[in-house]
């Protein structure tokens, strides 16, 4: 079995790939290798998508310029349905009193009931155009020109890696056996805010707003309309996170996102990843196995959270998650939770409300940045022949940036067939 192009995992980024290739070298034979059932990794979960730079793409290698170059053609195949936003000169000012800005975007979002329905169409749209797609079917070893799944050996002239941030692990393993450099020394630390939507009153005019503030701390992944948090499983512990469903969903009338301060480690701790699992451990053991939640009331009197406090009248919702109501303070390290409050205090003066009682801080959200591998093209080619993009090769931090990671693979193998675009 011999494929022109090979792609792994059917994430935004391998399938941003795959239409970019057969959309411009239709000849060429292409086969997306995908581990689960269902194809389309993360844009399974509430897909938001963001066609406004910087947002998902890491500056360090991204320049705007090649950013919009490539959102039109991934808006071209996902076809959002752009949000209005409005009444936002008030907050901006705030903020700007504040020496916080607020970045303006260009979202849309299809929730995580509907965005099934785009998966099976994107995927309905490769098979039309010839690609080939095999779910279930996990890459374990790749060499030069060969990989080998747990089911069969395929030759390939060129690969594109895109196994997103859960193939972590095996990504770091194939740039060992292939001798790729790389580096991992970012992370994302924070928590996952969660409210009555009255309370974070801005999403009524921007979706998911943007807020920097100093000290590398910002907010994300805002969900509202039927907002949950979540958990996610990593390794050794619980990340929380949030998603929402469409709009064509009862309502629960509670808001979360995320307040994130990003961390760059250097010498001596040189591994993002084992710092992201000692914090998540230290948090499990507090919690019992789960993530740790506080009423902001509880917070500011410096008292822990307990199942009691969770009832008392003035703390007036359930939380979506099950977690552990605990002390945050014993979980995070004093600079990241020191710059995160004040963030938090800023961001209750723009958006009074925020800090109401009952708001519950969930912890830990840790987003871990992949392995920067040392690229050898402008295309995130990284040994002759093989590509690496998306999310798990810190090319992006985002759905549409993926997709757009994607399509820069893509180039680099077209260019070697002659199509320059
Ligand atoms: C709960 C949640 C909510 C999110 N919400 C948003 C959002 O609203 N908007 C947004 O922009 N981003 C969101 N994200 C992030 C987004 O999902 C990622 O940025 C994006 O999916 C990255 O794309 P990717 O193609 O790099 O990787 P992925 O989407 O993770 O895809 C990688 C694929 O590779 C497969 N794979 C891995 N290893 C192998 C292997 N060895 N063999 C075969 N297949 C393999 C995986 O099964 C997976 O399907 C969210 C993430 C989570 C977890």
């Amino acid at each position: 079995m011999k494929y022109d192009v090979l792609i792994i995992g059917s994430g935004p980024a391998g399938l941003g790939a795959a239409f970019h290739l057969v959309e411009n070298r239709p000849e060429l034979t292409i086969l997306i290798i995908e581990k689960n059932k269902i194809s389309s990794g993360g844009l399974r979960n509430d897909c938001k998508q963001n066609y406004t730079f910087p947002i998902g793409f890491p500056v360090d290698i991204w320049s705007e310029k090649q950013a919009y170059k490539y959102l039109p053609i991934v808006q071209k195949h996902l076809m959002p349905d752009i949000k209005p936003k409005g009444n936002l000169e008030k907050y901006k000012k705030r903020a700007s009193q504040s020496g916080v800005r607020l970045i303006e975007i260009e979202q849309s979002h299809v929730g995580t009931d509907r965005a099934v329905v785009l998966i099976h169409d994107l995927i309905e749209r490769l098979n039309d155009l010839g690609v080939k797609i095999s779910t279930e079917e996990e890459v374990k070893e790749v060499g030069l020109k060969s990989v080998c799944t747990n089911k069969r050996d395929i030759e390939y002239k060129q690969i594109i890696l895109a196994p997103g941030r859960g193939g972590f692990s095996f990504l770091q393993h194939i740039m060992d056996t292939l001798e790729v450099p790389y580096i991992d020394n970012t992370l994302d630390i924070g928590i996952r805010v969660e409210m009555i939507a009255d309370n974070y009153s801005i999403i009524e005019d921007y979706y998911d707003p943007k807020f920097l503030f100093e000290d590398k701390v910002r907010t994300f992944c805002t969900n509202s309309g039927a907002a949950y948090v979540v958990k996610e499983r990593y390794d050794s512990y619980f990340s929380v996170n949030g998603h929402s469903l469409s709009n064509e969903r009862k309502r629960n009338n509670l808001a979360n996102f995320a307040m994130l301060k990003t961390i760059r480690l250097t010498d001596p701790v040189a591994s993002g990843h084992e710092f992201a699992a000692i914090l998540g451990l230290s948090a499990m053991q507090l919690g019992g196995g789960l993530p740790l939640m506080q009423r902001v009331g509880d917070f500011r009197m410096g008292k822990r959270s307990k199942k009691e406090t969770f009832n008392l009248d003035l703390y007036n919702f359930k939380p979506t998650l099950n977690a552990t109501p605990g002390d945050l303070a014993l979980a995070i390290p004093a600079k990241i939770l020191r710059d995160i409050w004040k963030s938090m205090k800023k961001l209750d003066t723009i958006v009074p409300g925020v800090l109401h009682p009952s708001t519950i801080m969930y912890y830990p959200e840790i987003k871990t940045y992949a392995n920067k591998p040392q690229f050898i093209d402008n295309y995130f080619q990284a040994k002759d022949g093989v590509y690496l993009c998306g999310d798990g090769a810190g090319t992006s931090r985002g759905i549409t940036a993926a997709w757009c990671s994607g399509i820069r693979c893509a180039e680099g193998i077209l260019k070697e067939y002659g199509v320059e675009l």
